[in-house]
């Protein structure tokens, strides 16, 4: 009978059946074999207090009424039994001591005596108690004991199983370093299709890397603890989860903007505080992204969603304050997340071509260099100018695929006509920002050359002003020195659209500037214009740095161009970009000069 008992049991537990229903069951089933007795299970908790767990046939009322009190001498037969770790037989309930303070619960539903037995778990501590109630003033039979005997390892098992689970469960919703729920904790919000109000807040801790790189990651992981304890003592009414880095959700459940604007501020104010952190006194600067439900069955994902557009919209203009999700936000910051997919693709798919601009010596019309200009064949077979997609280049990732794509195309291209017998002395390669200071370039520019066998020295780097500008980046500058050591040349591109003032850019080390189109554009229409192309061009005579005009469209620009004493010119007068067979074909013709088209 008790092995029967034991199969039905433990196959529950298997199963994974909730405790309160394999309890109940094994109560039942106890019941059944001893139809005299009414079975109860309590849990004992780690500060000694009771917990019904299962008795089925007890009244509700009377079970309700045992919750939380505590194990002790006069604490019923449960109680005492856990408290003495033993089983107590209480034959009278309405006489004994130690059931003084709870007999009027138990008289009157005709409960008379009560036996318990203690459940030990596997380290010997008291987990719970197995009672037998009767309706008689009596003492348990040797079958009873037997039985019960029999089926206390049974109910260590269901609860061990049980609190195992609950562990296991918890720490998966539980980020370690915090105790914060994680993100697998905020999903279970985030799974809930619902008409009630909620406002999400994404939290992002501000430059995190620079302190692991500066302190070290014991402080970094410091005011990451700090900013989640700060965040979880402030205000009961936020829910609290780290997704993961720096990065932590906030939920507020039905709030009013001013009462929001009251709980940003808190946030804010509480957050900076200086805090020390593994030696080190920090004060930590969030960023937040903000998005209200405003919509009935709005998904928490799609908040989530919006919050995250915020988010990275006040990284861009606003750090170390918030910005709340605006619909206008979703377009430009998606045309840009589009954009970085379709470079990605382009490369995957290698649908990437290196087109080329020639460089033009503007007194005789001949080509002296080109510039490789980056293309995109759509799947329609339709060309994409870098116009369109150049700003996936503020992504890294993006950026760097692109940059080393092209290298070895360029460099392909390069050995190609070298074989033909064309020799470019220049090839201007755009990198962006991005590339120099992960230091990609440098290795790219030597392993795709050196595969090619073209030499180093035709290369020459355009970056844009803000390499230079504002920025004592060590990074960026040890890489341009890596890179003109290897006889890579340094071209400033676009000069004249950034904030850099020249004797600002000649503290670094250049081979040619690039003065940009719209400078050329405004020739001979107004003084000013023409007045900053004299004064570039004679500084850089001065300091012999060669001088680029971009953009040149009119006969007219190029003369104007010539009498300032500016030798080099680039711009679709002479040409647009053109794909590598057709720049080889004007190259080979010995009268270069007309437009190619
Ligand atoms: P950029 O370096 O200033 O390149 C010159 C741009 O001006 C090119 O546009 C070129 O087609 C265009 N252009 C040339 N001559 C004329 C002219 O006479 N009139 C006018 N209106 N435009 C002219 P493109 O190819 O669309 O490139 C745009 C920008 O994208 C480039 O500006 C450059 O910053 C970036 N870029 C292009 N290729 C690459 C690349 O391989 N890597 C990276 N990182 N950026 C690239
Ligand atoms: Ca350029
Ligand atoms: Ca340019």
């Amino acid at each position: 009978m008790l092995l029967e008992l034991q199969n039905v049991i433990l196959k529950m537990v298997a199963r994974g059946v909730s405790l309160e229903t394999t309890l109940e069951a094994l109560c039942r089933e106890v019941e059944n074999l001893l139809p005299d007795a009414i079975v109860s299970v309590l849990t004992v908790d780690k500060a000694g207090r009771l917990h019904p767990a299962a008795s089925p046939s007890l009244p509700v009322s009377y079970s309700q009424s045992l919750e939380g009190t505590k194990i002790g001498t006069k604490g019923g037969s449960c109680g005492a039994a856990a408290y003495y770790k033993k089983s107590i037989a209480v034959l009278d309930i309405s006489t004994d001591p130690r059931w003084e303070q709870y007999k009027e619960l138990a008289l009157p539903h005709g409960l008379k005596a009560c036996w318990s037995s203690p459940i030990f778990g596997t380290t010997s501590d008291v987990i719970g108690t197995l009672a037998l109630y009767y309706k008689q003033s009596r003492q348990p039979t040797a079958l009873e004991q037997s039985i019960i005997e029999g089926c206390l390892p049974l109910c260590m098992i269901v609860l061990e199983h049980h609190e195992r689970r609950e562990k296991e469960r918890h720490l998966a919703f539980t980020d370690i370093t915090t105790g914060l729920g994680n993100r697998a904790a905020f999903s279970n919000v985030s799974n809930m299709v619902t008409d009630a109000p909620l406002t999400l807040l994404l939290i992002d801790i501000d430059n995190l890397k620079v302190v692991n790189d500066t302190f070290g990651h014991a402080a970094g992981d410091d005011l990451i603890k700090t900013v989640a304890h700060r965040l979880a003592a402030l205000n009961p009414k936020l829910e609290v989860y780290r997704l993961g880095g720096d990065e932590f959700a906030v939920c507020v459940r039905s709030i009013s903007s001013k009462n929001l604007e009251t709980i940003l501020k808190q946030i804010f104010g509480t957050i900076v505080q200086p805090a020390p952190c593994h030696g080190s006194i920090i004060s930590p600067s969030i960023t937040i992204g903000v998005a209200k439900r405003t919509q009935h069955r709005q998904s928490t994902e799609e908040l989530y969603r919006q919050a995250d557009l915020a988010l990275h919209h006040a990284k861009e203009i606003s750090r170390g304050s918030f910005v709340l999700y605006e619909k206008s936000m979703s377009t430009a910051i998606s045309q840009r997340r589009e954009k970085i997919r379709m470079v990605v693709r382009a490369i995957r798919d290698n649908r990437v071509e290196a087109w080329y601009q020639p460089i033009i010596r503007l007194a005789t019309q001949e080509i002296v260099g080109v510039e490789a200009l980056a293309r995109i064949r759509t799947e329609e077979g339709s060309v994409l100018s870098a116009s369109q997609f150049h700003e996936a280049t503020a992504d890294v990732q993006a950026a760097n695929a692109l940059t080393s794509r092209m290298i070895s195309l360029i460099a392909r291209d390069l050995s190609i006509w070298s074989d033909e017998g064309i020799d470019i002395a220049h090839v201007g390669i755009n990198v962006s920002a991005v590339d120099i200071r992960e230091g990609t370039v440098s290795r790219f520019l030597q392993s795709s050359f050196t595969a090619h066998g073209v030499p180093l020295n035709k290369v020459v780097l355009e970056l844009t002003e803000s390499f230079f500008i504002g920025r004592k980046d060590e990074r960026i500058a040890e890489e341009i020195e890596t890179l003109r050591s290897m006889g890579v040349k340094v071209a400033l591109d676009d000069f004249g659209t950034g904030f850099a003032s020249l004797t600002h850019l000649l503290t670094v080390p250049l081979d040619i500037i690039k003065i940009d189109k719209s400078f050329v554009e405004h020739i001979g229409l107004d003084i000013a214009g023409d007045g900053i192309i004299e004064g570039v061009l004679h500084i850089a005579k001065g300091l012999r740095i060669d001088c680029i005009a971009e953009g040149v469209e009119t006969r007219e620009q190029a003369v104007r161009l010539q009498e300032m004493g500016c030798k080099l010119g680039q711009g679709f007068l002479y040409s647009q970009a053109v794909p590598a067979q057709v720049i080889v074909s004007s190259l080979k013709k010995s009268n270069w000069g007309q437009r190619v088209e």
